[in-house]
This record gives structure tokens, C-alpha cells and sequence, in this order.
């Protein structure tokens, strides 16, 4: 690439000295959160060393360039290194007053301790001699040196950091030296000689005693670092994009290991645990901050109150007077930002320094607890403190989690499927997971994949893995529905269902070995992890009530059983805006019946079954009528993916042979006629009811039954929403339509009571969102439209819903997407055609209702979408209801700031 043309170039360098600085914490973008946070600290006055922010735009130029620094970089950096050196009185490779500076990495999000730094440099065997003089403490001069070419040697010239170690742990073993604080400047001359031999011998080249190229290294170095593997995995796993760059903040070095009244330490102005309003945080006197991290030495108590039984070990009485000017600098700081911060800071020669402030990350009880205490301080407004809430972050609270400070055995990484931890004994059977579970045992049921059958080992299970399937595959849907956690596609993992085993790389588990699986992050690790229990305090109800007064879309869940129902309702669901009809089958012994319904072989045969399948359903529908009190709930006609409920073992066509009154052969022979190629586009929704209107029938009457029963024994009033799953065309809709209401007019005749109810429609193929206007138009349109952005986006992208794991984990590392469209909308391609489906549709009918009932549903950035089109509601599992509610009041906040800021 050209060098960028210095004249029009972009200000590549920002210094800060305190009292004043270029740039400030809005720049965070250009600066990274560090070096925006130091500018602004020190255009506030707070104690921070001088230093500058050499920009982002210039990480962008060193990648280009083929990871080389643009030459015009040199004399912008060695003013402001002159600015820095005036400020503290000393000049960078000066023998007698030299300045040692920090290189520090800063991206636009915090990744901690992914990148590079590199401390004390512009130390080199001179320097160091006038460090020796001008401190008067030769021991700690040598330290520093000895420090910097270690990590010099490391970060920059790629000499394994073992080599330095190895040195250093035989010196201490020949000469009888127990910690590094014992040695002396002899011992550590003796090490650096070492150390430099050691480059000299690894890297071919001597260590550099020129402090300019060892900035220029330093620099490229943390640069670099942004591709560095752990930094890479992280932005992945945290959707930070990788052409953000980093930032490079180069600052005047102050030091923590000066003596007994010079400590470094880390300090979160409130309890990040809980939320307390305390300061929480740890110390070391006489180190730097690196000593912290290694955690050679145990870090010390700030406060008193922390410090248990050993009260003078805390800070607030090791160094009154440091601690309380930290303290009145904790205050200013949340005053100013306006949230609780995670401070690091250095005490040299009993002088406190500032190093760095950021938000602090939190727990979610302390999220919750922190936001209602910063609304009531006046700080924030509710609905700023509705925004501080992270929604996915609600799922720590409703679900188990794995502990973040425990370690764990990974052996595969899968999909997320189902938010929770679980740990328990594999078994590979549904029938082996019951009667563990009968035992009183904790089962993860492992399968390649998972079916109908399987659902009641689903439910006997804590946790469900599979090899394959996707996000919204059979397993992860019921799993969700029941707050199950669940990993799918699992795609390394080998399971022979057969042998009982499971191969994760060369390990293999058997039935009954433990595992532990993360619902939230798709992570299996072998073995029992150690867990968190779920809570649901004061602070979670506050602030979903706030959340409820603020948004402006409803929130309904999607249900199969009363027990899903009731759940949802617990988490405040305000109706239901999917029952999947089909899945009321799962339960044991009702799946016969829909196997003998969808292998009968004539209209006698089917209605046999549907006459078992109308009381069974009538029931169900009644118990969610009573359930759901009043509230609005649709019901969906069958839509059952037929390779979901064929039946497949042997076993199972024994039975449903013996049900249909044929022989096994027979049987087999008509399962084979009704196997499909691609299932999921294939003889599904209403092109069932097209062609076996009796099933529609029957599931009509049952609905119109149930509602006359539920409002005669609860006096709340029914007005049931039937649903039309994959229409693509009017007609389709108009004949099931008619089938609806004949059986209403039916059953009101037969009963005497007039049921109220609406008829719609799922908008889930793209050519059923083109033609909305037409889908809705007159009295006997659409009454409403349910997006299912599943079956949308299956069918939009041409992606096989259960085939599409193993594709998309290529294209997220493709860059083709940045996140799975199953389960975050593709808003500008979905997206698009949900939008058009709620204009033409409200064209047509301006009284259409709309809402969305696929997994999208409970997405938040899918839920800010959906605001911004205006659907009235979205529908999503039980467990994600919560998370729907707090989405929905930001999308709300949001979106009016968004009006307030944009000209009329
Ligand atoms: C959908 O397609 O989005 C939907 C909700 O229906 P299902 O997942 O049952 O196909
Ligand atoms: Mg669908």
C-alpha cells in the first residue's frame, strides 16, 4: 500500500499531560478505551503520568503496509515523547534523567490481557547505570532492566518467556535464593548477562541497546498483537470485528516497586460481585503491575472492612492518605461517567498515579443492583438505567451457570442451543435417561440428533447434547421450550448410540461418565463443573416492572403445555403467540396417534385417529385457555416436518402397524411411499389440511370446544387466534379458512355459545411476505400475521434449518456473516421481507395484527429490529421471556432517542 499522504493525513498522535489533552473519552474509536479514558482523566486534573495515543488509523496503516509503521509516525512520536519528557523532567535514552516509558495496547471494547505491553522501556546498559543514581536504589534500577528484556525478549523478539524463566529459577536454585525479592543488583547484573545471551543465542541478534528501535519494536509489537490467537478468539467470541484495530498508548512509566511506600493495585468503585456501593479491589506494596497478574505474590485487601482479620494489611490503613485521595478520585470518577468503574492505579514514593479507568464489568446482580442505586442516586434516569442492563445477561439468573473462576476440562465446542449449565451422566437413550432420572440421578442425554421420541428423555434429562443440528433444529426448540439447557451440533463429537460411546478427538466417554454442559456458550467439558445456583432477587423485579412501563411492544411466549405456560406466565409473557400444535404429541403415548393419523391410508383410517387425537387435544387447548386467563393466545394448526414423526425403529412401526390394522410390511411400504428428500419443504403446514381437511377439522373443533369449557368454568372471556402455518398463496388460506369457520359455526350451534376468534396466518416464505396485501385484503383475509423468521430464513437463504450449523460456522470464519442468521435477523434480507410483509399487509388491513413467533423472537438486537418495524409483539420460549421484556423497553428507548436526535 502507498504511504498515506502526510499533509492530508488524519492527527496520529494525541498527547495528554494532566491538566490538559488532545482528544477525550468520546474518541474511543480512534484512541481505544484507554487512551480516550487517560485524555479525559487528565483534562479533569486527576493525577495521570504523560503520555500519548498513537490512533487506530495508524494500526489500519500498519496492517496495509504489510505490518510495517508509516515513516511520517517518527517525528510525530518523538515530539510528543519530548512533551512527555519535559513534564517529568527527564529525556528518553538520556544517561543521567532517562524517561522509561509504558507501550500499552487499547482497543474501542476492552479485551483484557489479550494484547501486548511492554513496561520500563528505554532501559539499556547505560540508561540503567543513571536509573541506579538518580533513584538511589541500584537493586531496583537492575529489576526494571532485568524485567523489560524479559518481556522485551518475549512480546517483541519472540524468545520463549520459559528460556528467562529456566534462567532465572536455576539462578535462584544455585545460589540459594528463595523469592526474586531476595536477589541483589550483583544477582540481577549476573541474570541480565544471561537474559542478553540468551537473545543473542534464540534470536540471532543482540538486544537492542538503541532506545528508539526499541520503541519502534515496542509499538509493532502491541500492534501485532491484535492477531495474535487469544485475541483473535476472543473478539470472536465477544462479536468484536477484527478491522476495529487497536490503538497504542506510550506513557511515562511511574513504579509501584520503589519501596514500602510505593504499591500498585486494581479497584472496582463498587462491589462487582453484588452491586455494593464499596470500594472492592486488591493491592501490592512495593511491585509493579505485572506481579499482580502472575499471582506470585497474594494481593492485599484496599478497605478495612475486606481485610478481615489482618485490618492493617488493607491499604486504607497502609497509606491513609493515598487511600483517601483514591477514594475522592473513585467518587469524581463515577460522578463524571456516570457508572462504576475498574480503576488500576500505582502508588511511587507514596504519590498516587492513575493508570487506567474503563467501565467495569459485573456480575448480572450487580448490573441490576448498580443501575437501580445509580437511578436513585440521580446519576442516571430509569431509562438510562434500563439500558445498563446487558438482556442475554438475565440468562446467569434464570438458568444455573458455570463458574467463571473454576477450572474446566473443554473436549468440544458447539452451538449455544439452550441457555443453563448442566452437568450429569450420559446416556445415550431416552429409556436409559428416565430410569436414571427415576433413580434420582442427573442425565445429559447425548444424541446425533435428536426426535420426537426423544422428548420425554429430553425432559427426564438436565441437559441435552447432540452431534448435529442447528439452532432452531427439533432439539434446541424443545429444549428451549423447556429450559433445558442444550448444546447442539456438537460436530466433533462421534456418537455411537449403539456401542454407548462417545468420541471427543482421541477420549472417549461411556454411558454413565459425567459431563458438564453450557447451554450459553455451547461448551462441553468433561466431568462436573462447578456451578452457581440461579437467583431471582428484588433488583430483577424492579427493573423488569420499569422495563414494563416503557415498551411499547407485547410479549407472549411461545407454549406447547400448560406446564411451558405456566412457566412463561411466571416471567410475565402476556399471552401466547405460538402453540405448535404438533409438539403436544411429544408426550408419552400420544404419538401413535399422530403416526397412525399420518400413515392411514384413507379418509376412515385417518379419522379412527383423529377421533383419539380430538379429546386429547380439546384438553390441552382448555388447560392453556384457563392458563392464560384472558390473554390473547394463537393457536397453530399441525405442522408437522414428516421426518419428525415417521416412525423409524422397527419398534415403533410395530406399534403403529398394529394401531392402523396392517401388517408390518404393509406398513413399512407406506412409510417408504410418504419419506421425503428434503422434509422441511415438504409435506408441511397447511398443505396438509389442503389435502386432509379432516385433520383441519378436527383441530378446529377442538379449539372451539375447549374455548365454550374454559370460559364456562373461568367466566374469563376466549377469543382464540387460529393460525395457518406455510401459506405461500390466498387460495390456500381461503380454504382452511372456510374449514375454520364452518367448524365454529358448528359447534356454536351445537353449544349455544358464540366464540369470538380471529383467523391469520404465519408469514414464514418469502412469496407469502410479497403478497401480505393480498394474504390480508377484506373481511376474509388475514386477520393477523405471525412472522415465522425460522422457516423465513431457511427459506429466504436457501439453508436447510437442520443442515445449516456446519455451513454457517464456515462463513462466520469466512466473514461471510458476522452471526448465525437463525439466530440473530438478517435484518437487511429477512429483514427486508418482514418489512415488507407489515407494509403491504397493514395496506391492505390497517387493523392487521403482527408479531413474530421464530427464535428471533427472543433475540434482543433481532427485538430492536422488530421495533423498528412495528410489530405489536413478540412471542419466544418461556426462559427468554424475561430477556424479551428488557429488549423491548431499550428497542423502545432507543428508537425515541433515535427520533429526538434526527431532524423533523
Ligand atoms: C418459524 O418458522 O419461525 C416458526 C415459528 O415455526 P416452526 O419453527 O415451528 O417451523
Ligand atoms: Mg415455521
Amino acid at each position: 500500500m502507498a504511504q498515506p499522504d502526510t499533509d492530508s493525513k488524519r492527527k496520529w498522535v494525541y498527547a495528554f499531560v494532566p491538566g490538559n489533552a488532545e482528544g477525550g473519552a468520546d474518541m474511543s474509536e480512534l484512541l481505544g478505551g484507554k487512551g480516550a479514558n487517560l485524555a479525559e482523566m487528565a483534562t479533569l486534573g486527576l493525577p495521570v503520568p504523560p503520555g500519548f495515543t498513537i490512533t487506530t488509523d495508524v494500526c489500519e496503516a500498519f496492517f496495509a503496509a504489510g505490518n510495517k509503521l508509516p515513516d511520517a509516525l517518527r517525528s510525530d512520536v518523538m515530539q510528543a515523547l519530548a512533551v512527555i519528557g519535559e513534564t517529568v523532567s527527564a529525556r528518553f535514552g538520556d544517561e543521567k534523567r532517562p524517561l522509561l516509558v509504558s507501550v500499552r495496547s487499547g482497543s474501542r471494547a476492552s479485551m483484557p490481557g489479550m494484547m501486548d505491553t511492554i513496561l520500563n522501556l528505554g532501559l539499556n546498559d547505560r540508561t540503567v547505570e543513571g536509573l541506579a543514581e538518580l533513584t538511589g536504589d541500584p537493586r531496583f534500577a537492575f529489576d526494571s532492566y532485568r524485567r523489560f528484556i524479559q518481556m522485551y525478549g518475549d512480546v517483541v523478539l519472540g524468545v520463549d518467556h520459559g528460556a528467562f524463566e529456566d534462567i532465572l529459577e536455576n539462578f535462584k536454585n544455585l545460589n540459594g535464593f528463595a523469592a526474586d525479592t531476595d536477589l541483589d543488583e550483583e544477582a540481577w547484573r549476573e541474570i541480565i548477562a544471561d537474559y542478553k545471551a540468551a537473545i543473542e543465542r534464540e534470536y540471532g541478534a543482540p538486544f537492542p541497546q538503541d532506545t528508539s528501535e526499541q520503541l519502534w519494536g515496542a509499538i509493532a509489537a502491541v500492534f501485532d498483537s491484535w492477531h495474535n490467537p487469544r485475541a483473535e478468539t476472543y473478539r470472536r467470541l465477544h462479536d468484536i470485528p477484527d478491522d476495529w484495530g487497536t490503538a497504542v498508548t506510550v506513557q511515562a512509566m511511574v513504579f509501584g516497586n520503589l519501596g514500602d511506600n510505593s504499591a500498585t493495585g486494581v479497584a472496582f468503585t463498587r462491589n462487582p460481585s453484588t452491586g455494593e456501593r464499596e470500594i472492592f479491589g486488591e493491592y501490592l506494596p512495593n511491585a509493579q503491575g505485572e506481579d499482580v497478574v502472575a499471582g506470585i505474590r497474594t494481593p492485599q485487601p484496599l478497605t478495612r472492612k475486606n481485610a478481615g482479620t489482618a485490618p492493617e494489611a488493607s491499604l486504607e490503613l497502609a497509606m491513609p492518605e493515598a487511600f483517601a485521595e483514591l477514594k475522592q478520585i473513585f467518587d469524581r470518577l463515577e460522578h463524571h461517567y456516570r457508572d462504576m468503574q475498574d480503576v488500576e492505579f500505582t502508588v511511587q514514593l507514596g504519590k498516587l498515579w492513575i493508570l487506567q479507568t474503563r467501565a467495569g464489568k459485573r456480575t448480572t446482580d450487580a448490573a441490576l443492583r448498580i443501575a437501580i442505586d445509580l437511578a436513585s442516586e440521580g446519576l442516571i434516569s430509569r431509562e438510562e438505567a434500563i439500558l445498563r442492563v446487558e438482556p442475554t445477561q438475565l440468562d446467569q439468573l434464570l438458568h444455573p451457570a458455570i463458574d467463571p473462576a473454576a477450572e474446566h476440562d473443554l473436549i468440544a465446542k458447539g452451538l449455544p442451543a439452550s441457555p443453563g449449565a448442566a452437568s450429569g451422566e450420559i446416556a445415550f437413550h431416552s429409556e436409559m435417561a428416565e430410569a436414571l432420572k427415576a433413580k434420582g440421578r442427573d442425565v445429559i442425554l447425548v444424541r446425533s440428533e435428536t426426535s420426537p421420541e426423544d422428548v420425554q428423555g429430553m425432559h427426564s434429562a438436565v441437559g441435552i447434547l447432540t452431534a448435529r443440528g442447528g439452532m432452531t433444529s427439533h432439539a434446541a426448540v424443545v429444549a428451549r421450550g423447556m429450559g433445558r439447557p442444550c448444546v447442539s451440533g456438537a460436530g466433533t463429537l462421534r456418537i455411537d448410540a449403539n456401542t454407548g460411546v462417545m468420541r471427543a478427538g482421541i477420549r472417549t466417554f461411556k454411558s454413565g461418565d459425567i459431563i458438564t454442559i453450557d447451554g450459553s456458550t455451547g461448551c462441553v467439558y468433561a466431568g462436573k463443573a462447578k456451578m452457581l445456583p440461579p437467583q431471582l432477587s428484588g433488583t430483577f423485579a424492579t427493573v423488569m416492572e420499569w422495563a414494563d412501563g416503557v415498551r411499547r411492544m407485547k410479549v407472549r411466549t411461545n407454549a406447547d403445555t400448560p406446564r411451558d405456560a405456566r412457566q412463561a406466565r411466571r416471567f410475565g409473557a402476556e399471552g401466547i403467540g405460538l402453540c405448535r400444535t404438533e409438539h403436544m404429541f411429544f408426550e408419552e403415548g400420544r404419538i401413535l396417534a399422530v403416526r397412525e393419523m399420518i400413515c392411514a391410508e384413507d379418509e376412515e383410517g385417518r379419522q379412527r385417529a383423529l377421533d383419539k387425537l380430538l379429546p386429547v387435544q380439546r384438553a390441552d387447548f382448555e388447560e392453556l385457555f384457563e392458563i392464560m386467563a384472558g390473554l390473547p393466545v394463537t393457536i397453530r394448526l399441525l405442522d408437522p416436518p414428516l421426518h419428525e414423526f415417521l416412525p423409524h425403529e422397527d419398534r415403533e412401526a410395530a406399534q403403529v402397524a398394529a394401531a392402523v390394522g396392517v401388517d408390518l410390511m404393509h406398513l413399512k411400504a407406506r412409510v417408504a411411499e410418504l419419506e421425503e428428500f428434503n422434509p422441511m419443504l415438504g409435506f408441511r403446514g397447511c398443505r396438509l389440511g389442503i389435502k386432509f381437511p379432516e385433520i383441519t377439522r378436527m383441530q378446529a373443533r377442538a379449539i372451539f370446544e375447549a374455548a365454550v369449557n374454559a370460559q364456562r368454568k373461568t367466566g374469563n372471556a376466549v377469543r382464540p387466534e387460529v393460525m395457518i402455518p406455510f401459506i405461500a398463496y390466498r387460495r390456500e388460506f381461503d380454504i382452511l379458512r372456510t374449514v375454520i369457520v364452518d367448524t365454529a359455526k358448528a359447534v356454536e350451534a351445537e353449544t349455544g355459545v358464540t366464540i369470538p376468534f380471529d383467523v391469520g396466518t404465519m408469514i414464514e416464505l418469502p412469496r407469502a411476505a410479497l403478497r401480505a396485501a393480498d394474504i390480508a385484503a377484506g373481511p376474509k383475509g388475514a386477520d393477523f400475521f405471525s412472522f415465522g423468521t425460522n422457516d423465513l430464513t431457511q427459506t429466504t437463504l436457501g439453508l436447510s434449518r437442520d443442515d445449516a450449523a456446519p455451513i454457517l460456522a464456515n462463513y462466520i470464519e469466512k466473514e461471510v456473516v458476522s452471526i448465525d442468521p437463525f439466530v440473530s435477523i438478517d435484518q437487511s434480507g429477512v429483514g427486508e421481507l418482514v418489512k415488507i410483509g407489515v407494509v403491504r399487509g397493514r395496506g391492505a388491513k390497517p387493523s392487521l395484527k403482527t408479531g413474530i413467533c421464530g427464535e428471533h423472537g427472543g433475540d434482543p438486537k433481532s427485538i430492536g429490529f422488530f421495533e423498528d418495524v412495528d410489530l405489536d409483539y413478540v412471542s419466544c420460549s418461556p426462559y427468554r421471556v424475561p430477556i424479551a421484556r428488557l429488549a423491548a423497553a431499550q428497542a423502545t428507548i432507543r428508537r425515541r432517542q433515535r427520533k429526538a436526535v434526527q431532524p423533523a
